[in-house]
């Protein structure tokens, strides 16, 4: 609970305005788009200026305030909501593009930068940011560095931390760290913009993110491969990849996403087909010439029943818009709408396939999996409704036998969406008691009093 005194005292540094502690709007900020508990916050903080961010950050360290920074709130794993009677800090007013240098290749953000439209400003420039998570017409570039976020260009140019160069940020006394450089290499020191992608908020506030650009590929071609069924598909996948391709993209939805984004927005998709890939390759206009020509005759091959190119642009938009809408789509369809991210080797595919479906069977639930094969990282979603207590049970066990798999594969629990508070139980089944130890003392180090996003990836230490 604020006193009236510190309510005073964060007025001062960000306005009467821009401190809430009306029940409405703590509500808003008390659940993000993973399908956990709410957690009401004792207040929501919205600094207008990087000075006036370090400062909230100081001040709840000094009264052991538990520190939630929420970018869009967008992230899938429980990583936005706050601890009970806790600050949430907002990062959209920090929302500034600080530099695009088009001749060094690299831009400077305040982490509220929306990723979409930013991605959208470098291309006018000439110059190419790839990582573009499904969420990037709402996600911010805070969150996405925290979250280390992906998307479906994954495969070929990477993820979120291909394109770290720099982040600046709080340590919990509200003292500026700077890491990285706008220097192509830079090895001074420890790599602390490493360590700081993927830590979801829990080792340090992000206040600036320098982003290196690269130069877009001069033209690219999308395919769209149908099958009857998914192994042929899956195996199709492996074969790509053995073959050496890398294309920019390839991208898979099983008959069930298929059906439900059709209906959810008519792109012509085959609606019969068991399974289908996306698939974009780019680059010199003769090595996508080949490489399409490869790509086809791999996908024949290995069982496509056809293989489409998209004649333009307006048809190549209208493919990807319908694999964006997989997950609003499927969200649609119940009130609960469970969205995984396991990730196995790439070769493992038609093996992860398989055994999704054996879990929809054995746990009797609809499972619709699309996701970035090419990066072997697949998005099964379970439709279910929370309130239906039997079988919410089910649907947690099901969740923990698509976890017990992709790590038996030899694969991992996160691709892109982090850990959040939804998969720090799985820890240490990925890594190892020591591990979890080490970065506990880590984080004990660098925050005492455990107030930077508790509960969090290592599972609770502190605030809860
Ligand atoms: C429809 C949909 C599609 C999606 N598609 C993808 C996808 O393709 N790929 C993918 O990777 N993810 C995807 N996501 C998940 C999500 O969009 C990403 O994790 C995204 O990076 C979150 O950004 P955000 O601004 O919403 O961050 P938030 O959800 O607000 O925050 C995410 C984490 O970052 C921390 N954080 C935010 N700002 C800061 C800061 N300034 N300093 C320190 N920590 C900070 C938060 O505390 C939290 O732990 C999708 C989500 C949805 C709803």
């Amino acid at each position: 609970m604020l006193s009236d005194a510190l309510k005073k005292d964060f007025a001062a540094i960000v306005g009467e305005q821009n401190v809430m502690t009306e029940e409405a709007d703590l509500h808003a900020y008390s659940y993000d788009a993973a399908p956990l508990d709410q957690r009401v916050p004792g207040f929501a903080l919205r600094p207008t200026s990087r000075e006036q961010l370090g400062k909230c950050v100081k001040l709840c360290n000094e009264n052991g305030f538990p520190i939630t920074v929420r970018g869009s709130g967008t992230n899938l794993s429980g990583g936005t909501i706050p601890s009970k009677g806790g600050a949430v800090i907002l990062t959209n007013a920090l929302n500034k593009i600080l530099e695009i240098n088009e001749e060094d290749l690299y831009a400077v953000v305040e982490p509220g930068v929306i990723t979409a439209p930013f991605a959208a400003e470098v291309a006018k420039r000439g110059l190419f940011y790839p990582p573009d998570p499904g969420s990037q017409t709402v996600s911010t570039l805070g969150g996405n560095v925290a979250e280390n976020a992906g998307g479906l260009r994954g495969l070929k140019y990477g993820v979120t931390k291909d394109y770290v160069m720099g982040v600046d940020f709080f340590d919990v006394n509200g003292e500026l760290v700077k890491t990285g450089s706008k220097t192509v290499k830079c090895v001074t020191g420890y790599n602390l913009s490493g360590l700081m992608v993927a830590s979801e908020g829990t080792l340090g506030v992000f206040e600036k993110i320098t982003l290196k650009l690269v130069p877009p590929p001069q033209t690219a071609k999308s395919m769209m491969a149908v099958f009857d069924d998914v192994m042929s598909a899956s195996r199709t996948v492996a074969a790509i990849i053995a073959a050496k391709i890398v294309p920019a993209t390839l991208e898979f939805m099983d008959n069930f996403t298929i059906r439900t984004v059709e209906n959810f927005r008519k792109a012509g998709l085959p609606v019969e087909a068991q399974a289908m890939l996306l698939i974009e390759v780019d680059g010199h206009p003769g090595q996508v010439e080949d490489e399409a020509a490869m790509v086809e005759d791999i996908c024949k091959k290995n069982g496509a029943k056809s293989v489409s190119v998209a004649k333009d642009a307006a048809e190549r938009n209208k493919v990807w818009q319908a694999r964006r809408d997989a997950l609003p789509a499927l969200a649609k369809l119940k009130p609960t709408c469970v969205l995984e991210d396991a990730t196995v080797p790439r070769s493992k595919i038609p093996a992860m396939m398989e055994a999704l479906d054996k879990i929809a069977k054995r746990y009797d639930l609809t499972i619709g999996t699309f996701g970035h094969a090419g990066d072997g990282n697949l998005h099964p979603t379970i439709l279910t409704d929370k309130r239906n207590h039997d079988e919410w049970v089910r649907v947690e066990e099901a969740i923990d036998a698509i976890f017990d798999e992709a790590l038996a594969l030899g694969g991992t629990l996160s691709g892109e969406h982090g850990i959040g508070i939804a998969k720090s139980k799985y820890m240490e089944q990925e890594t190892s008691r020591a591990t979890i130890e080490y970065c506990r003392r880590m984080k004990s180090v660098l925050d005492p009093k455990g107030i930077l996003n508790p509960g969090k990836i290592l599972g609770p230490l502190l605030a809860e």
